[in-house]
């Protein structure tokens, strides 16, 4: 649906999910197992690191690329939620670290030998009021210490670098709301042995998400990404990378749903006719058909804007707001089409229907997109 010229991008990614058909996924689930081996031919084959230069051994692609990629993945049934990290987290160090530190770990992140899957931003008491965040780093001898919690982050266990939002100082001494905002590298290796403790969240989907409690957690200083108290912007031109390939993810999803609710309604026959003749079945799946078509264009415009360089806070908030709910619409009507199969789980459809659920909330939710858009594009008061 979107970049619709990547098709050899598009047939070598869905050939790879191929092998990993829905059955894999629900036994994943239902184990609550991370999908190590997909994860390593998806490394293998050099797609987790199309957006590292090739200086460092990745593919030097785009985010366009990207999206395309993301998209055949949630196409095929898989949940991409468990490899899109390592794409993107590393755009922060990409973009904001010094050459020693890109020389250290970007060649082996390419390689897929340094996992950077995981982000630790979210905080149980600040929630989207990310500036209020409380995690606090203090400066000593050569380190940080780190002291505090995040929640919701995801896969931590699966990863050897995770990228950390904490303060270096208190939001009460400014100057402005984001400022005393710093971003980690953290080595996770032995991390629990030196004062993290990291605890699993039973969630909703197979998503790998766990609490974070620090205690005095040495950071070495080297591990600073950008400047001290400028982390928020480290971390904000990942946040719009995120959005965009989130928002294809969406996309996926919700082709995904439409071509099974398609098939399903050609071939289901009840009142001796097939179910998708009648119009209250089929107007659902065309709605959502046009829905997931408008949304792609989006997307592709955000990730295009992103590529050149250009300002896209507006378009990335606004595809990944249009596809979460075109792929939530998507898969309600899915459901609706699929009957009482839809709630077995042997359909696959709930699984989907879960997953791309979340996208309406994280990684920012509906509400905040809206805030951000009123405020940002159309210049009305801040209400938050
Ligand atoms: C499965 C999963 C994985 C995640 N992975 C990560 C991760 O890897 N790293 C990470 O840092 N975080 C992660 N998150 C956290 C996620 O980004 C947050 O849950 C999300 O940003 C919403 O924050 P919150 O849960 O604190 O909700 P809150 O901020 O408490 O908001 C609750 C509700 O109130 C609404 N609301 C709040 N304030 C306003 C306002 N001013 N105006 C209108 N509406 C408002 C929100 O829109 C929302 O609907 C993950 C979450 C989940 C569920």
């Amino acid at each position: 649906m979107i970049g619709d010229d990547f098709s050899e991008i598009r047939e070598a990614v869905a050939g790879l999910c191929s092998k990993y058909p829905e059955g894999y996924w629900r036994e994943l689930e239902a184990n609550c197992r991370y999908p190590s081996e997909f994860i390593a031919e998806l490394t293998a084959a050099g797609f987790l690191a199309c957006l590292i230069p090739e200086r460092w051994g990745g593919s030097g692609l785009g985010v366009r690329e990207a999206c395309a990629i993301l998209e055949e993945i949630c196409r095929s049934g898989a949940h991409a939620g468990a490899c899109h990290a390592q794409m993107y987290v590393m755009g922060s160090l990409l973009r904001h670290g010094s050459e020693q530190q890109k020389d250290a770990w970007l060649p082996g992140i390419a390689k897929g030998d340094i996992r950077l899957q995981s982000f630790a931003i979210t905080e149980p008491d600040t929630g989207s009021d990310t500036t209020r965040l409380k995690t606090a780093a203090r400066k000593r001898n050569g380190h940080y210490l780190v002291s505090g919690q995040k929640v919701w982050t995801s896969r931590v266990r699966h990863s050897d670098l995770m990228l950390l939002l904490a303060r270096t100082s208190p939001y009460e001494d400014g100057p402005g709301r984001t400022f005393g905002l710093s971003a980690f590298l953290v080595e996770l290796a032995d991390a629990e042995k030196k004062g993290l403790s990291i605890r699993d969240i039973d969630a909703t989907i197979n998503h790998h998400a766990c609490e974070l409690f620090f205690d005095e957690f040495p950071v070495p200083a080297e591990n600073l990404i950008g400047e001290e108290g400028k982390g928020f912007r480290v971390v904000l031109d990942s946040m719009n990378a995120e959005r965009i390939l989130i928002a294809a993810e969406c996309i996926g999803d919700a082709r995904y749903f439409i071509e099974k609710a398609s098939k399903y309604a050609r071939e289901r026959h009840v009142f001796g006719k097939p179910i998708g003749a009648n119009q209250g079945v089929q107007f659902p799946i065309a709605r959502s058909f046009a829905d997931a078509s408008a949304a792609a264009l989006m997307v592709e415009r955000a990730a295009s804007l992103f590529d050149a360089g250009e300002r896209c806070g507006a378009e990335a908030n606004m595809a990944k707001l249009l596809a979460s709910e075109a792929s939530w619409r998507a898969g309600d009507a899915a459901m609706q089409t699929f009957g009482g199969f839809a709630f077995s789980k042997d359909f696959n459809i709930e699984r989907k229907f879960r997953e791309t659920r979340l996208y309406r909330t994280a990684p920012v939710s509906t509400n905040l997109i809206l805030s951000y858009l009123a405020e940002r594009e159309l210049n009305l008061p801040r209400s938050y």
